[in-house]
């Protein structure tokens, strides 16, 4: 293996390149002695493209399960027996009241995801108008929809109703995809992600780590993405959902995840790297070093499940001396969002001190209300610090926010 040179690789991810795969794979091998040094190369990297902003998405599940597929990781499959939420799609009021908290909550991005293999014709004209009423709402937040593969023409139709991006992760190396999917191929997605670049799309594709790959195929799927050009890089960790094939997958730690984030990073030096589901879970303690490499997270909850509550966000934020980007390069203090909202002082179920507690779940798939009490009440089990030593953590599953009565978290 390369011998990591920790200057070498700063000074070329510094000129905007790529480091080589050798480097990715040294990056990704190096051990706990070298993680601060991994995590300053990265830092300095993120630091010059991005500065301190972090771009915050806010997850809008549009129609969750019963999907046909049979990704492993999911847990909206249909052969999934995860009791997440199940309805059909969302109205358009529905749909715009969701996205608007989230805008509210300081999201620059909306993302509006169906569950599904990909939508008719007539989903694409409903997704156009949920997105046509969000714009209006929210004129300058940037809406991304994913919807599963897609035609060049349903790609056309997103853009001219306004969609400014659409999200459709690799998730794996192609030498591993047969692994994790048998009811469509790597070649699928790559082929979707260049379908919507084509219809005038932003492309947004990432992965999930942590399904058993190795270090060279996780290289190998940053590579790709950075072939295909993409905008924006989430980067998911497994969360292994009770019911779904990859139930009882515990491969990464903390420092396996800032690695990784380093070495997407590295490889994409002045492209958004999102933090994407499995923060909480799999970082805990440790996510404030992944702002350091990463310019994105999503706010609040995930597709099914839950993340750590708003509010424990944006102070996380404001701690690190990050601002939350806005519009056209305005640069927004965490701290006035909170004020905002009510919540400078913090209040029962949403105060710092929260964290550990709703630090428990993420959503793994393809409002402005806190719900804290409900949320306080179901995060007993979190994983940082009340589960039996040698217990698998428990992912929360989402019971909030859009598809039910109660307030989401944002
Ligand atoms: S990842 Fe997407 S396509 Fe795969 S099972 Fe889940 S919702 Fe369906």
């Amino acid at each position: 293996m390369t011998t990591l040179d920790l200057d070498q690789i700063t000074a070329t991810a510094l000129s905007g390149t790529s480091i080589s795969r050798e480097d990715a794979l040294a990056v990704l091998g190096s051990g706990n002695d070298q993680l601060m040094g991994v995590v300053a190369a990265a830092s300095a990297v993120r630091r010059k493209f991005f500065g301190r902003r972090v771009k915050l998405n806010y997850l809008v599940n549009l129609k969750s399960g019963l999907c046909p597929e049979d990704c492993s990781y999911c847990s909206q499959s249909l052969g999934a027996k995860t009791g997440v939420l199940k309805y059909s799609w969302l109205s358009t009021e529905q749909a715009t009241a969701a996205a608007t908290a989230g805008v509210g909550g300081g999201a620059r991005r909306v993302c509006l995801v169906a569950s599904g293999r990909g939508p008719s014709n007539r989903d694409v004209d409903r997704v156009g108008q949920i997105i046509g009423h969000i714009k209006a709402e929210n004129p300058e937040v940037e809406v991304c929809a994913c919807l599963g593969f897609l035609t060049e023409q349903q790609a056309s139709t997103l853009h001219e109703a306004g969609a400014d991006a659409y999200n459709h992760n690799l998730n794996s190396a192609e030498s591993n995809y047969a692994e994790i999917c048998s009811t469509h191929s790597y070649s699928d997605r790559v082929d979707t992600v260049e379908t919507a670049k084509r219809g005038g799309l932003s492309p947004c594709s990432g992965l999930i780590a942590g399904m058993g790959e190795t270090d060279e195929e996780l290289v190998d799927v940053l590579f790709a993405l950075r072939e295909l050009g993409v905008d924006s890089v989430p980067v998911n960790f497994l969360l292994p959902f009770e019911g779904t094939p990859l139930h009882g997958h515990q491969e990464l730690t903390p420092q396996r995840c800032l690695r990784i984030l380093a070495m997407a990073r590295l490889v994409c030096p002045d492209v958004e790297v999102r933090a994407a589901a499995g923060r909480e879970y799999h970082l805990r303690s440790m996510q404030p070093l992944a702002l350091e490499i990463c310019n994105s997270i999503f706010l609040g909850d995930y597709l099914t499940s839950e993340g750590q509550a708003g509010d424990a966000d944006l102070r996380m934020l404001a701690d690190l001396g990050f601002t939350v980007q806005g519009a056209d390069g305005e640069e927004i203090d965490p701290m006035e969002l909170l004020s905002a909202r009510g919540a400078k002082h913090g209040h029962a179920g949403h105060g710092a001190a929260d964290v550990a507690a709703c630090g428990s779940a993420v959503g793994a798939g393809c409002g402005s209300s806190c719900g804290g009490c409900d949320h306080a009440t179901d995060s007993a089990a979190a994983p940082s610090s009340d589960v039996a030593e040698g217990a698998e953590p428990e992912v929360h599953v989402r019971r909030r926010g859009a598809g039910t009565q109660v307030p989401a978290n944002v």
